[in-house]
């Protein structure tokens, strides 16, 4: 029986992390991935690379540009003439991203001396896996330890099931070979959101049918205000209040039943993105015997540093609790290595940041407003918007603001909320001031590159203490 110190179970960002990490700490580490990529080959890197974080960003690019180009240019005095798009070449550059970063992820397994092994993987007891390669017969390996990867897939809906081209998932989203004229969009969630600008910036009318009444419930409120706004301005119709009770394909088209304040209604659709959230995915992945107990949501159960209540055996990434982010994965995957190594590190879940990828893009960390109010904590907030960021009119970018939310009593940066251009770049530096344990008056007192959209995050720093430059103070609380 082959022996590692280490085996992952699933390459997607968390795996991957967690077997680079622990052989650049010397492990002898084996990662198991079964998945088969668009053109028929196994590939590495998971929903993140193959049909998730980067296809999704390679397409709202690439509209974005296209939307940019038709909708703005000439405001700033540059004159296209006729603008098309070509949405199989959009469709089969996003592909060649997606092979450039699967073969990374194989190129630096290889550099890194993980052993690569394509096929799906099995946990039995006392640390013992099963691994049945793509084109052979089952063996069993075994580890001092294995850390669980396998990541989430999209939850389906009975009223609504996917059928061929029509009804789709995320995945399917990102295939379409034309614009639809109609696009229905089930779930205002992150995905259905970016999908939505998609293929509303190429030319779709995009209907959203979201059943909770309140627009982004965990966003902050201002911030999700804001949002909604701009999303609708560019003509996304987004219905809240609206449950999908059932679709039916008939010929190219879907008819979709949905309930709402009014009534049941029906509609009928070009295609239909079913986008209703993700869940933990253990399909086959665990004996009887295996010792890896599941919460009540599905997710494997882990303690703080991703420990399950078998000896030996962690999991990280989506199918453990906490948000499905790919970032919030990777760290974990790098934490487990590491503690396996016997170093002692610790993810900071208090700072994991939020990004949607819209335009504007809207970006969180730490606690909003509301949540600290609704806790009874005192706290101080200070906003700025981007329509009064130099930069941000140089550019002729300028829908959005930045809240930073403060301790009232000590000053210490609670939350950051944003809504505006590169808003998924700037929160980092917010993440930094909060690793840091910063306050409102230390990211006031930083210098900040002029001009640039940085600066409003400073101005907003400022404006907690009611001393922003460029806005008029909401109300000024010291001297
Ligand atoms: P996954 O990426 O799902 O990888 C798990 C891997 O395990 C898979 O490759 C699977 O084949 C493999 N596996 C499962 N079972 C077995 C088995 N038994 N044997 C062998 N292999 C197995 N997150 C962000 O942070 N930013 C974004 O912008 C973003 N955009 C997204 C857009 C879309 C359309 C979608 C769908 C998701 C997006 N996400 C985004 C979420 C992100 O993709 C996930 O959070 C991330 O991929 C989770 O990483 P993971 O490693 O836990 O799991
Ligand atoms: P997320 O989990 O962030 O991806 O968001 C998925 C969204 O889909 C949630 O806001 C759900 O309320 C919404 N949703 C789930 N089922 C339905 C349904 N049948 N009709 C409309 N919206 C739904």
């Amino acid at each position: 029986m082959d022996t590692y110190d280490v085996i992952v179970i699933g390459a997607g960002p968390a795996g991957y992390h967690a077997a680079i990490r622990a052989a650049q700490l010397g492990l002898n580490t084996a990662c198991i991935e079964k998945w088969i990529g668009k053109s028929g080959k196994p590939v590495f890197g998971g929903t993140c690379l193959n049909v998730g974080c980067i296809p999704s960003k390679a397409l709202l690019d690439a509209s974005h540009k296209y939307a940019e180009a038709r909708d703005h240019f000439a405001e700033i005095g540059i004159m296209t003439g006729d603008l098309s798009v070509d949405v199989p070449a959009m469709i089969s550059r996003k592909d060649d991203v997606v092979t450039k970063l699967t073969g990374g992820v194989s190129a630096l397994f290889k550099s890194n001396g993980v052993t690569a092994l394509e096929g799906s993987a099995k946990l039995l007891a006392n640390r013992v896996v099963e691994f049945t390669p793509h084109d052979g017969a089952a063996s069993q390996l075994t580890a001092e330890h294995v850390v669980i990867a396998t990541g989430s897939v999209p939850v389906d809906i009975p009223p609504c099931p996917l059928v061929d081209e029509v009804v789709v998932d995320s995945t399917g989203a990102l295939e379409f070979q034309a614009v639809p004229k109609r696009l229905g969009i089930i779930g205002a969630g992150v995905i259905g959101l970016e999908l939505g600008s998609v293929w509303a910036r190429l030319g779709s009318e995009v209907v959203v049918l979201e059943a909770l009444p309140d627009f982004m419930p965990a966003l902050d409120k201002q911030i999700a205000r804001e949002t909604a706004k701009q999303l609708g301005r560019q003509g996304l119709d987004i219905r809240l209040g609206t449950r999908v009770t059932g679709s039916t394909v008939k010929g190219d088209t879907v008819e979709v039943t949905f309930t709402d304040g009014d009534g049941d209604h029906e509609e009928v659709f070009d295609k239909l993105i079913v986008a209703v959230g993700r869940k933990p995915y253990t399909e086959g992945l665990f004996a009887a015997d295996a010792g890896v107990n599941m919460d009540e949501g599905g997710f494997v159960f882990v303690d703080e540093f991703c420990n399950t209540e078998a000896p030996g055996i962690c999991a990280v990434g989506d199918v453990v609790r906490g948000p499905m982010l790919a970032h919030k994965g990777m760290e974990e995957g790098i934490m487990v290595a590491e503690r396996i190594a016997g170093h002692k590190p610790a993810v900071n879940y208090d700072c994991v940041p939020g990004v949607i990828y819209t335009h504007p893009e809207v970006a969180w960390v730490g606690r909003s407003e509301q949540e600290c109010k609704a806790a009874g904590e005192d706290v101080n907030v200070g906003m700025f918007p981007f329509a009064a960021s130099g930069r941000a009119l140089a550019s002729n970018d300028t829908d959005g603001l930045i809240k930073v939310v403060a301790d009232a009593e000590t000053d210490r940066v609670l939350g950051v909320h944003m809504v505006g251009p590169h808003v998924s770049e700037l929160i980092a530096e917010a993440v930094i001031a909060m690793e840091f344990e910063s306050s409102a008056e230390d990211l006031g007192l930083t210098m900040f590159a002029h001009p640039t959209l940085s600066e409003s995050l400073h101005e907003a720093a400022l404006a907690v203490s009611g001393h922003a430059i460029h806005v008029a103070p909401r109300k000024r609380r010291k001297k």
